[in-house]
């Protein structure tokens, strides 16, 4: 994915605002309008957030390995400055890995519906696999009524769905 479409792409965004905050967003849009590294001042400015405010988002963003500095001392002040940059591939790579293990999540559940068969009772108590069925003969185990199979036709088609949708998106992303 481009680097302009990452900071443009829906799932990206909500991402970025997840592991940085509300603001996160925009505090990256400054850092990548500058083509060359930053202070916190400097996009505090440019944000009117509040400077404890950047540098709280660019650690929440350094601990994911987004936001990356430079440590320079000023030798006649003795203070240290930090010049930040962006790692826009890391965003991406990140949702890359985050939807892998989402994939593999939905293919578990997808396996473990074509692989059991459920009952039920009408009242809808919860479904049991068919060895505890067997064993109350059939009937509800909390309210005695007749149960039946589970039609899970449904949720797999559910899950299908949204196995469609995550792979799509990270099509999108390695591209
Ligand atoms: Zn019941």
């Amino acid at each position: 994915m481009a680097k302009k479409d990452i900071l443009s792409n829906e799932m990206t965004k909500s991402f970025i605002i997840r592991v940085g905050g509300n603001d996160a967003l925009s505090l990256i849009k400054v850092c990548e309008s500058k083509n060359r590294k930053v202070t916190d001042e400097e996009v505090a400015k440019k944000t009117k957030l509040k400077i404890t405010e950047v540098r709280a988002i660019l650690n929440r963003l350094h601990y994911r390995g987004i936001a990356c500095y430079d440590k320079k001392k000023n030798n006649q002040t003795g203070w240290y400055s930090y010049t930040w940059e962006i790692k826009t591939r890391r965003i991406a790579e990140l949702i890359i890995e985050e939807q892998s293990e989402e994939i593999k999540k939905l293919e578990k559940k997808l396996e473990f519906e074509k692989d059991y068969v459920f009952f039920s009772c009408k009242t809808n108590c919860g479904n049991v696999p068919f060895e505890v069925a067997a064993e109350y003969q059939f009937r509800c185990p909390k309210c005695g009524k007749p149960m039946d199979v589970v039609n899970n036709k449904k949720r797999i088609k559910d899950i299908k769905k949204q196995l469609i949708v995550v792979e799509l998106a990270l099509k999108k992303l390695s591209n």
